[in-house]
């Protein structure tokens, strides 16, 4: 008999099992795919550490989580820029002096300011939608070159009718700093997030190609308690309806050459170019091999957002309010199942990062364990 059964074997459910075989439960960790690490998964391609399920840069300004990570991982001194395509001109992300130069010709803080200042004044009042946010934030410009077709591909909705939370994940800067995440620590872990996860569940049992949800009744018999980090509607059986989620798919392809955009990420902020973005893996790690050598090919993937619709893998959860009334509904039935504990970005229906989602699980095994 296990203590506990941890249904998912990414970050939340690999520190969740890690921490509790640190308390001397018995663990065994299950996983519906061939592979552990959930959506932050990594395998190697011709030397490089390709993200497989999306593209994860760690960025925290939490101390205790930053150790908390390194003790399973050496980070590199990555930091994430990512270029902004817009119809063939680029632009320096997030939105600093760099990019209000590009867009306006402006040299000093003052100018962009001035530049920002005037065209937000077409927002009257608290800003009550992504459109508004980020109007209010940088300025109509900004808005429909770098962020509108970007968003509404992202999410598949008018930013009109999305939550204004999503746009101020972004630093607006009146600096020369392109540096996407206002964190005091970021970085890549070394040989890829895959050999991370392996280290936190060194010791302890997992079992992969095994789907929890259709072998319930037999897999809840093995332990006392559960901790599920797939998606709360699901466990449900989508008894109150669905949650609705965002998917992603990838168009990856090998080249024979080093450098395809000589950047990790290149957002295509227009409407017309169907993919969000490209992603070329080898730039995480400068591209070169854990020797230092440089790579000689490169792996890229077009990444294309899309409604979740049932038996695709559900992304990012849609926090507007009506999924967040039906999550609400779902979690009250959630804290009636006693021995089962819900946790990550699927298992909370929230739009975690990876920090946020550690700084989560650990609260959880300080309450629990
Ligand atoms: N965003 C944008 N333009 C960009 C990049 C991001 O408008 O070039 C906005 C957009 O609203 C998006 C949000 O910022 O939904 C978060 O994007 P990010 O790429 O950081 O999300 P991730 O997929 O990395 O979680």
């Amino acid at each position: 008999m296990f203590d506990y059964l941890v249904v998912g074997s990414g970050l939340y459910g690999a520190i969740f099992a890690c921490e509790a075989n640190k308390k001397g439960k018995k663990v065994l960790v299950i996983d519906k795919r061939p592979n552990i690490g959930g959506n932050i998964y990594t395998e190697k391609i011709e030397g490089i550490n390709v993200h497989k399920y999306g593209a994860h840069i760690f960025h925290t300004n939490n101390k205790k989580v930053w150790e908390y990570v390194n003790e399973y991982a050496t980070f590199n001194r990555f930091t994430n820029s990512p270029v902004a395509n817009y119809k063939g001109e680029l632009f320096s992300l997030p939105f600093n002096m760099y990019t209000f130069n590009k867009m306006w010709g402006v040299v000093t803080p003052e100018e962009a300011m001035a530049k920002i200042e005037e065209q937000r004044k077409e927002i009257k009042g608290e800003p009550t939608n992504l459109e508004e946010q980020a109007i209010s934030l940088v300025g109509r410009d900004i808005y429909e070159k770098l962020i509108k077709g970007y968003t509404e591909k992202q999410w598949g909705r008018d930013c009109k009718d999305l939550p204004s939370f999503i746009i101020k994940r972004l630093p607006v800067r009146l600096t020369f700093d392109n540096n996407y995440f206002n964190a005091l620590y970021q970085g890549i872990p070394v040989g890829g997030y895959t050999k991370m996860i392996e280290n936190m569940l060194d010791g302890i049992e997992v079992r992969l190609n095994v789907d929890y949800l259709e072998n319930k009744e037999e897999l809840d018999k093995l332990a006392e308690k559960v901790v599920y980090t797939g998606p709360i509607d699901a466990y449900f059986d989508y008894k109150l309806g669905y949650l609705e989620y965002r998917s992603v798919r990838f168009e990856n392809e090998l080249l024979d050459k080093p450098n395809f955009q000589g950047n990790a990420a290149v957002n295509y902020t227009d409407r017309e170019t169907p993919w969000t973005r490209i992603i070329e893996h080898k730039w995480f790690e400068f591209g070169k091999d854990e020797e230092g050598n440089d790579l000689p090919k490169t792996y890229i993937s077009r990444e294309y957002s899309s409604e979740w619709k049932p038996g695709d893998e559900p992304y990012y959860p849609v926090n507007d309010e009506k999924n967040s009334n039906l999550y609400a509904e779902y979690k009250e039935l959630a804290e009636k199942e006693e021995n089962v504990i819900f946790g990550g970005r699927l298992g909370e229906y929230k739009y975690y990062d990876m920090d946020a989602t550690v700084a989560s699980v650990l609260n959880k095994c300080n309450e629990v364990l």
